[in-house]
């Protein structure tokens, strides 16, 4: 996590598109500690901002710097996880000025488990998220590529990787490793890819909840190394997180 950096990055605020980010979840996210350059690099819960008391979403201000995408995404962890959902950005003038281009403030790598859907343990809407699922967030040159274009070409302040508890991809690969009985057809990739992340001091469902977390620690790492999105980070225009979302609690909480 040494790479995160929290620093400023260029606004690229659409006029026909805001994004308000809401004072209560700022304050928030300061009392946890998740802005600032410290934030960025310690463990800490990502759903810890409060709900907004406010039932109707304001004027919406894209995020434009790390930190604000991070607070916009505690927030809506935060109404996900306490039923105050407010589904932004699905009216029929977001679907339309959405014809004209795209500005989404997050790349989310997840699972392709159907319980963590990004947009909706996020609560954020149309055009806001940029999301890259395959199983156990496994990385190839496709996903590579696709992180590559929010970050390079949409200019992206914040990617997550967000593994998830009870992983199915996870469970599959220990699971074939303990036993030695390969999986059918292209699953044994995802497999494969997982293995070297898989938590040998661990034993049964503590080895699997164990892998979980250092599989996205490893996933983490692959896109830290990219020598373009270090450069960004480097240069406090991005910051790339890992984070586990929990299916008991609905609240995703960052991985150190
Ligand atoms: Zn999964």
């Amino acid at each position: 996590m040494n790479s995160d950096r929290a620093v400023g990055a260029q606004p690229t605020v659409s006029a026909h598109r805001r994004f308000a980010l809401a004072s209560p979840a700022r304050r928030a996210l300061l009392r946890f500690g998740l802005t600032g350059t410290a934030a960025l690099g310690a463990t800490a819960a990502l759903g810890a901002a409060p709900a907004s008391a406010t039932p109707t979403a304001p004027a919406r201000r894209r995020p434009s710097t790390p930190e604000e995408a991070l607070c916009e995404l505690a927030a809506g962890n935060q109404r996900w996880r306490t039923f105050r959902e407010r589904h932004p950005d699905e009216s029929p003038t977001v679907r339309q000025e959405l014809t004209t281009g795209q500005h989404p403030f997050a790349v989310v790598l997840g699972c392709i488990d159907s319980r963590v859907p990004p947009e909706l343990v996020f609560d954020q809407g149309l055009g806001d998220l940029m999301t890259v699922r395959s199983a156990g967030e496994v990385l190839d040159e496709a996903v590579l590529g696709s992180v590559a274009y929010g970050v390079l070409e949409l200019d992206i302040p914040l990617v997550v990787v967000l593994g998830h508890q009870s992983c199915g991809a996870v469970k599959a690969a220990v699971e074939s490793d303990e036993s030695g009985k390969r999986l059918p057809a292209h699953i044994q990739y995802i497999a494969d890819q997982i293995a070297p992340n898989i938590d040998r001091t661990q034993e049964g469902d503590a080895r699997i909840a164990s892998t979980i977390d250092a599989n996205v620690r490893a996933v983490h790492a692959r896109l830290a190394a990219e020598p373009d999105l270090a450069a960004k980070v480097t240069a406090g225009k991005l910051a790339i997180v890992g984070a586990r979302y929990d299916l008991t609690s609905q609240r995703v909480r960052r991985i150190a």
